[in-house]
């Protein structure tokens, strides 16, 4: 039986919180009694939550898929690697720690039976430190500007998405991207919804500010060029504006004779023009070093084992051939 909803979870070093989710989440969609499915994907943990979801396996089988990957590939890759796995209609994504509350899925799925294939969400009172939000509000209106994604909060990861942008987003193969922008350009009926955002409780952000940075570069590059064309614009305006000095000066020089005052000024303007021709050189180097990823055709992520029930297999207990199966042994399934 296909499931109507799929549940996509992307782990990395969440031993802790791992028992606390599981506790709440199997319950919210126990309660919308319709079929679903959550897939795990483990991002490749160094702790026990492998062992966790694992043991989550063993006590649901029958609505528990597991993942795991290879080595950390990343949040949005693993979200990809768990797209590729999905079977339901609808496909929700979820962060494993418990910030956003599982019991909003329910509206989730009620906003796509009314018809959208896209749900978004906008958290109500982000519950974070004080420079992430100030840094995402700036991240969003830069989006906003430079790109068509028209989404207000692109940093939350509690979205709904129909499998008919699922099957287009699977069909990509970008090996730098932003799953909420990158589904959204696909989306036809897309809506935003408000949700609940709570404290991290247990564990630590997975985002150093260095990661929240490249993950930003991703977005920006992967949806826009306008960094580009705005330094070939501002190129043009400095060069213009460049020329009528020289003018001004040679004027200048036929009628009062030569200058050297102003000297530090000059100095000054200087550093600033390299400054933005160096941070310009660093945008193109944005994109080239994604081009050459692209183009080197590594894979996006490597599948090292997945945990799920054979395909047709719904009984429970002991009977039901819970396995491991590799990756190349799961295209043979029955
Ligand atoms: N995550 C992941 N791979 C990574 C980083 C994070 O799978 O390389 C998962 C993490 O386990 C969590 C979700 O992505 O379920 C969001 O991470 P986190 O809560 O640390 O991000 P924040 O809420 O601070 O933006
Ligand atoms: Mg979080």
């Amino acid at each position: 039986m296909t499931p109507d909803v799929s549940v996509v979870v992307p782990v990395y070093n969440e031993e802790e919180g791992l028992p606390l989710l599981f506790d709440r989440l199997y319950p919210a969609l126990d309660a919308l009694q319709r079929p679903y499915e959550v897939v795990f994907v483990d991002d490749g943990s160094s702790d026990r939550s492998v062992a966790e979801l694992r043991a989550q396996f063993q006590r649901r089988p029958d609505v528990t898929r597991v993942i795991v990957l290879a080595r950390n590939a990343g949040q949005h890759m693993a979200i990809l690697a768990a797209f590729a796995q999905t079977r339901g209609t609808y496909v929700i994504t979820l962060d494993a720690d418990l910030q956003n509350p599982p019991e909003e899925i329910a509206r989730l799925v009620a906003a796509m039976d009314a018809g959208a294939d896209y749900v978004g969400t906008i958290r109500l009172r982000r519950q974070d430190v004080f420079w992430r939000k100030a840094a995402s509000r700036l991240m969003n209106r830069v989006r906003e500007r430079t790109t068509s994604i028209r989404i207000t909060d692109q940093g939350c990861m509690l979205r709904g998405y129909h499998r008919s942008v699922i099957d287009a987003v699977n069909d990509c193969t970008e090996v730098s991207t932003y799953v909420p922008a990158l589904a959204y350009t696909f989306a036809r009926n897309p809506v935003e919804i408000e949700v609940a955002h709570a404290e991290r409780t247990v564990g630590q952000s997975k985002y150093s500010l260095y990661h929240l940075i490249r993950l930003n570069f991703d977005l920006m590059t992967g949806f826009s060029v306008v960094p580009l064309q705005f330094f070939s614009m501002a190129g043009a305006g400095i060069a213009l504006i460049s020329l009528v000095l020289v003018v001004v000066l040679a004027v200048r020089r036929f009628i009062v004779g030569p200058e050297a005052e102003g000297l530090f000024t000059l100095f000054a303007i200087a550093f600033f023009l390299i400054g933005v021709a160096l941070l310009g050189l660093g945008v193109v180097g944005e994109y080239v070093g994604r081009i050459y990823e692209q183009v080197r055709q590594r894979p996006r992520y490597t599948v090292a084992a997945i945990l799920q029930q054979p395909e047709g297999g719904r009984e429970r207990g002991a009977g039901a051939a819970s396995r491991l199966s590799l990756p190349q042994a799961t295209g043979a399934h029955e």
